[in-house]
């Protein structure tokens, strides 16, 4: 595995293309031989062989992470193989291989039936469910049902010794508590127990817009405590002409989305009515529907919208005005021409944890680190009004507080431990070309500092090089102590994705 401590080797364009690469394109290792196991069964079997040899393996899902942690150049295990999905009904529970994407979890649960109460916000649903369970799992839903980690009912896990365990908050305890948020270090996860809920079928979703700081920041932590709403999420823009203006007004523009889950039929106006209540917005917007998924707009007037929308639709940069001008040059004979290849951008995503009471200090400092590392405008772009209009995705979530007792607290999760009620996630992810990806990786470490001076912490899928303090800080020494106490019982040689975090196999 690679991380950005250790000197990266430099970069192979080749290897790179050919997928020895994650999403961040940041690090490429190219192993030594890459291994597909068809079951569980010989996938412990060579774990085993491994171990034996003291050789060491990385696991390898989607590699939707962007920190090399699924790179190595020794064994790459690649679980593609290990998908399949089946729903008990009865016990509204899904069991999913490691390799079961997203959209095959909530198919098997026959959404919109029933529905996973947290699912990521992912073009098509195709990342997969033992990788979101190993570094965490977040979505629009979690300001009411916490992180994924508190709905994964059990796992099954392959260890390098070749032991199958089944463990759950009641059985083997401790392998399931480290195994969630756990970047697979002491065993490797072969099934997941997702619990599911009945779910409704529409949606009613109000933009509130804000020029006042305060008012913003008052309405946000309201909206993230209310039990009528099913997802909240605040947005900001930071770059872009609109943004540009309105600075220039010295107007702070801020959205809060908030969603309701509804029945089909019931009254949008009504329901519209009674959340419009309880908020001090200075102007209300309402999703519509688009033409598919992918394309939702903006109205004047409440409207309900299929829920499919919420779980599919990943609103990407759709820009209408590039849209146009392509079709002024087409009517000339001629092609626009964009000198940026998107798929070759680089994304040194820097995703932030926040406890609300230090929010307010935590948002302008990164908002000034963004701005001065110019990366306010490669910022991931969500289209709104049909791609009239372009918003950097620079989103703040809230993660509910689910556990009553501390030693209830999943010690890996992305819970912040001392919170009343809620954790504030902040998405930063830049995407941009190589040329630029040093700005990237210079504001991704002042980003770090910044959360974790603001006694906050990264979330760890994303581009990190923290310090041995920093690690300590994130985990705190109690939980250090046992994970490695397990990661000494289940893999005393350390060959099991060794470095995913760091300075812990060192
Ligand atoms: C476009 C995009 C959208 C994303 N959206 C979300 C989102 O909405 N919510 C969210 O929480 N995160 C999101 N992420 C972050 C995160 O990368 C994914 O949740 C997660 O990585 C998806 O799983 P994967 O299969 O890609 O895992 P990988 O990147 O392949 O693996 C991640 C880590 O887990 C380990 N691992 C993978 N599978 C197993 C296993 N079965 N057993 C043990 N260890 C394993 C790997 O070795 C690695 O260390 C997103 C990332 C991207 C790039």
């Amino acid at each position: 595995m690679s991380t950005s401590s250790e000197a990266s080797p430099p970069i192979d364009d080749a290897a790179v293309e050919e997928g020895h690469a994650d999403y961040g394109r940041i690090h490429f290792r190219i192993p030594k031989e890459t291994l597909q196991p068809e079951s569980e069964q010989e996938l412990a079997e060579t774990l085993q062989a491994k171990a034996a040899k003291g050789e060491a393996v990385a696991i390898r899902n989607t590699g939707h992470s962007t920190n090399g942690q699924t790179l190595t150049d020794a064994t790459q295990i690649d679980i593609s193989r290990l998908a399949g999905a089946r729903f008990d009904e009865a016990n509204r529970i899904v069991y999913a291989g490691p390799a079961a994407s997203w959209d095959s979890v909530i198919r098997t649960a026959q959404f919109p039936r029933y529905a996973p109460p947290i699912f990521p916000n992912n073009p098509g649903q195709q990342i997969r469910v033992g990788g979101t369970a190993s570094v965490g799992g977040v979505g629009f839903y979690c300001s009411k049902y916490g992180g994924f980690w508190n709905h994964v009912s059990s796992l099954r896990l392959v260890t390098m010794g070749g032991e199958i365990i089944d463990c759950s908050p009641d059985t083997n305890a401790d392998l399931f508590r480290y195994s969630l948020g756990g970047y697979g270090r002491i065993g490797v996860i072969t099934e997941v127990g997702v619990d599911v809920l009945p779910s409704k079928p529409k949606i009613l979703a109000l933009v509130l817009v804000y020029w006042n700081d305060e008012t913003f920041h008052r309405d946000l932590k309201k909206a993230l405590d209310d039990p009528e709403l099913d997802g909240v999420a605040a947005q900001q823009d930071l770059s872009g002409w609109e943004a540009r203006v309105l600075r220039v007004l010295g107007v702070d523009l801020k959205l809060i989305v908030v969603m309701r889950e509804v029945d089909d039929g019931v009254d949008a106006e009504a329901v519209a009515d009674e959340i419009r209540d309880r908020y001090d917005e200075e102007l209300t917007l309402f999703v519509e529907a688009g033409a598919d998924v992918t394309g939702l707009g903006l109205s004047r007037k409440p409207e309900l919208f299929d829920k499919e929308y919420v779980v599919y639709f990943t609103p990407s940069e759709q820009s209408w005005w590039s849209g146009l001008w392509s079709k002024i040059l087409a009517l000339f004979g001629k092609e626009s021409s964009s000198t940026v290849d998107v798929e070759k951008l680089c994304h040194p995503w820097t995703d932030c944890l926040v406890a609300p009471e230090r929010y307010e200090e935590f948002l302008p400092g990164a908002v000034e680190i963004i701005h001065r590392h110019g990366m306010a405008e490669h910022l991931e772009k969500e289209s709104f009004i049909n791609g009239l209009v372009d918003i950097d995705s620079f989103v703040t979530f809230g993660i509910k507080r689910r556990w009553e007792r501390p030693e209830d607290r999943l010690p890996l999760s992305l819970d912040l431990p001392d919170v009343e009620k809620f954790t504030l996630g902040v998405a930063v992810m830049p995407n941009v070309t190589r040329d630029q990806l040093d700005a990237g990786i210079a504001m991704s470490r002042e980003l770090t500092d910044h959360v974790y001076a603001c006694g906050g912490r990264r979330y760890l899928y994303g581009t990190h090089d923290l310090t041995r303090e920093q690690v300590e800080t994130h985990y705190g020494r109690s939980t250090l102590d046992r994970w490695q106490a397990l990661k000494d019982e289940h893999d005393p040689h350390h060959l099991l994705n060794i470095g995913v975090i760091e300075h812990l196999d060192e």
